[in-house]
């Protein structure tokens, strides 16, 4: 089965957000992998590693996003794919998920695809529902385990996770699949990958090649618009430490819960 994994590059989790002129920005902070889909390239090697066939990572950004594809090739996908053009600045979730769409078409066997469950900078977790419902696809999002893949009979079983409680649902492939953190522990990318995947040439593909339509794609083809971008005001309060004993921290403690009135 071919397997394919949507990767997006992402600031540091660690990096400070600011807001510059009305635009949001990061700074130069360092960029990685989307923590989120870290889950999801582990899941497609896994199934690779499983059922045979292969996996293959793709991603829409700028020339730097070749970087995080190098990670998903050091952990094991097989192959990459990136989509890259100028047209493409400043589209939003519903052009990006015309250009995953497509891309994927062009890929043409494929029988799952897997995402991340949200990414951290953009975070409207919109982009996999909305390439399921352009390829006409099941969406399997919050998928916490495939419980069942028989890619002889296209049968997927999985388990979502709702806040109460799990989901099992069943659906024909080809799907897609959106993870969350606990569907599995991702693998490091070992020395011999690492090595492999910086001599690997990445494939990159332009709007051209995708045959994208212009009104569908960048400015012209989101319909999303940011008016205003405002940083949240700093959050007042202080930090107080106790110390002592256990017991003696536990007495403070009480004491000054019941002096401020919260029990
Ligand atoms: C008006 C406007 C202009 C914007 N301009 C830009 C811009 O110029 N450059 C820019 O980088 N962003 C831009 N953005 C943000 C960008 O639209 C979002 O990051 C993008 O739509 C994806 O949504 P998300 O980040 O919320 O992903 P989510 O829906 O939260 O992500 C869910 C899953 O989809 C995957 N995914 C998301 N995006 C990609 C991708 N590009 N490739 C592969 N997988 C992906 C994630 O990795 C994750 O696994 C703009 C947004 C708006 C509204």
């Amino acid at each position: 089965m071919h397997v394919v994994v949507c990767v997006k590059q992402t600031p540091d989790s660690a990096a400070k957000m600011s807001v510059d002129n009305g635009k949001v920005t990061w700074g130069d902070s360092g960029l990685v992998v989307n923590p989120w889909d870290e889950y999801a390239i582990e899941e497609a090697i896994r199934l690779k590693e499983k059922h045979g066939g292969k996996a293959t990572a793709i991603s829409m950004g700028p020339e730097s996003a070749k970087e995080a594809l190098k990670t998903c090739l050091a952990m094991g996908c097989d192959e990459a794919v990136l989509i890259s053009d100028p047209a493409l600045k400043g589209s939003d979730a519903l052009a990006t998920s015309y250009v995953l769409a497509k891309a994927i078409e062009k890929l043409g066997d494929v029988g799952m695809v897997l995402f991340g469950k949200q990414a951290i900078d953009g975070d409207t977790g919109l982009v996999p529902v909305a390439v399921a419902r352009r390829l006409n696809w099941s969406p399997l999002t919050y998928t916490i385990k495939i419980a069942e893949l028989d890619p002889g009979t296209k049968i997927i079983k999985a388990e979502r996770l709702l806040e109460q409680g799990k989901q099992i649902v069943t659906a024909t492939l080809p799907a897609v699949v959106g993870t969350v953190k606990d569907i599995n522990e991702p693998r490091y990318p070992s020395f011999m990958g690492i090595r492999k995947a910086a001599k690997a040439v990445i494939n990159t593909w332009s709007a051209a090649d995708l045959g994208l339509d212009a009104s569908q794609i960048g400015a012209a083809g989101s319909p999303t618009h940011w008016p205003r971008v405002f940083p949240l005001p700093a959050r007042a309060g202080s930090v107080e430490l106790i110390d002592g004993t256990p017991e003696e921290i536990a007495a403070k403690l009480a004491d000054k819960l019941l002096a401020d009135k919260v029990i």
